[in-house]
């Protein structure tokens, strides 16, 4: 087991003062990081994308369980201690110094990979729609495994007729198993944030056939947008798809909220084919 400083150290080494602009909420408890680190299944031999290293706390973690992780970090200085900690795991860790919007794992890493990150709060939903959207399916992640604000997280993993569930629910389950494996209690980051947090785990499923992911996004942007309106009215600027609810059976007085994710499949099936 390497000797590691205490992360609280490393902090004020480096002088790493948190950032709000850039989301900066720490985790500094080993055992709860490692907790984190172990959603996704063994890491030993496996490769892991992070999004914002930060002070290196996820990253200890993913690197001690035997991971090769390369970490997109936007804040210059926290470099010094990530290349710090590189030499504690020598050939395990690469660090990107750059805006995770525009660095594209797959041709960075080259090879199968899982994601795992505590998200900065102003790209995390982003970021998130973007892994979700790949074109190819099943993806080269092999998971993702997310903290993100509870409501966020509530949202991604909500079921129909809930009050969390909207566009994002059905964007992330139409092809994947969601779940919200573990709460994080606001005081247990540094500095703490005003909301609470929770993981979300999701891995690919099996996509069904003859939807595109832009057909998805059209069909619950436009449904969602006015999830308060009648489908019959939420959906009449998308061309087709009034007749689409009839094909699938849908009643168009019902409200987005109550169409399951397997329903906007099947809309999106019939409008793939127009
Ligand atoms: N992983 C660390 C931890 O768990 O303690 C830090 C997590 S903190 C919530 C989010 C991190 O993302 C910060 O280090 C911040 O500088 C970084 N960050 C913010 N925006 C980013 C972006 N667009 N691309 C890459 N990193 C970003």
């Amino acid at each position: 087991m390497p000797d590691l400083p205490p992360l609280r150290d490393v902090i004020a080494r480096h002088g790493l003062s948190a950032s709000k602009a850039l989301g900066q909420n720490f985790l500094l408890d080993a055992q709860l990081l490692g907790r984190i680190a172990a959603i996704p299944g063994s890491l030993s031999g496996e490769h892991v994308f992070e999004v914002g290293p930060g002070p290196g706390g996820l990253t200890r973690a993913a690197l001690l369980a035997g991971a090769r992780v390369t970490a997109v970090e936007r804040d210059a200085r926290c470099l010094p201690a990530l290349i710090e900690l590189g030499e504690i795991f020598p050939g395990q860790l690469r660090v990107i110094e750059g805006d995770a919007m525009q660095v594209d794992p797959v041709q960075e890493i080259g090879a199968p990979f899982h994601i795992l990150s505590n998200l900065p709060y102003n790209v995390g939903t982003a970021l998130l729609v973007n892994w979700l959207s790949a074109d190819k399916w099943p993806p080269e992640w092999k998971s993702l495994t997310l903290m993100f604000q509870r409501e966020v997280a509530e949202r991604i993993v909500a079921e129909p007729g809930s009050k969390a569930y909207g566009r994002l629910a059905v964007l992330a389950q139409w092809r994947t198993k969601a779940t919200m494996p573990m709460k994080v209690h606001r005081s247990a980051f540094t500095p703490p944030p005003k909301v609470m947090s929770a993981v979300v785990h999701i891995v690919p499923g099996k996509a069904p056939k003859g939807v595109s992911p832009a057909v998805i996004g059209k069909v619950t942007g436009a449904a969602f947008g006015q999830r308060r309106k009648m489908l019959r009215q939420s959906l009449k600027s998308l061309p087709g798809a009034l007749e689409a609810l009839e094909t699938v059976g849908i009643d168009p007085t019902r409200r987005a909220e109550t169409v399951s994710v397997d329903e906007f499949v099947m809309l999106a099936q019939v409008l793939g084919t127009l």
